[in-house]
């Protein structure tokens, strides 16, 4: 199995003060912990380069949420994978659902972002997930592979892609699926690797899951089969609640 890797997205949350979250983190990743998982930590980009000062040496790594294909350029509003590197980012989430819903995301976009990851020297984590109406339709797999073969870039191995699923119903809802429906649609993540990063990387890409984690639920979803480890929203924002998700290894 993969090493596991819980990483919180705190989304358009967190203002200087929230030091004080990682903060509280960073003293909850006591060695144990530490010897079992990887922790990340994606906050909005006004607090990167502060964050990744802090979190220096703790074994914490700091992300963004999201960056521009390009590397600099007449681009008004948008950061660049360079740019989160050069404030301290070691990752960075691309095509969240959030940015496929608001800001009209496509695969094709995805997948440019992750290359620019790349390019920076940044982990994607690539994210893809079905909404309920596709869910309810049966199309869950169908929708999921095909976000994969769009969005992860060539050039994607085990060391520089994550894969996130996160079920657009599940995220803020309350609502997960069941450890079945994880599975099987972790395990078709698995399969289709095989084709986007070859079959001796397939194995040890890692795919989180995400949507609505939390202290209660982490120990069953994180025990799924393919399951290396959480894509953690809103329990994020409380250092107990985050830790208490690590703690679920
Ligand atoms: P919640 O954990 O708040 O459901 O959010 C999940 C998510 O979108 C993480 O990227």
């Amino acid at each position: 199995r993969p090493r596991p890797l819980v990483a919180g997205n705190w989304k358009m949350n967190g203002l200087k003060a929230s030091e004080k979250v990682l903060t509280e983190i960073q003293e909850g990743f006591v060695a144990a912990l530490r010897s079992k998982v990887d922790m990340a930590i994606c906050p909005p980009a006004t607090l990167i380069a502060q964050l990744a000062e802090q979190a220096e040496g703790s074994g914490i790594a700091i992300g963004g949420q999201d960056c521009h294909a390009r590397e600099s350029g007449a681009f008004t509003g948008d950061i660049s994978a360079e740019m989160l590197a050069d404030a301290g980012a070691t990752c960075v989430l691309a095509g969240h659902s959030e940015r496929r819903q608001y800001h009209g995301e496509t695969d094709a976009d995805v997948a440019a972002k992750a290359q620019a990851a790349h390019r920076a020297g940044l982990v994607a984590i690539v994210c893809v997930g079905e909404t309920r109406e596709e869910r309810e339709a049966g199309r869950t797999l169908d929708v999921v592979r095909t976000q994969l073969k769009g969005s992860v870039p060539a050039g994607s191995n085990s060391t520089n892609l994550v894969v996130a699923y996160e079920p657009v119903w599940a995220i803020g809802t309350g609502l997960t699926p069941t450890a079945a429906d994880v599975a099987e649609v972790h395990a078709a993540i698995r399969a289709a690797l095989r084709v986007l990063v070859g079959e001796a990387e397939q194995d040890k890409v890692r795919i989180l899951y995400g949507g609505s984690v939390k202290p209660s639920n982490a120990a069953e979803l994180m025990a799924v089969e393919n399951v290396d480890g959480a894509l953690v929203g809103g329990a994020s924002l409380v250092a107990a609640d985050f830790l208490g998700i690590a703690g679920a290894y």
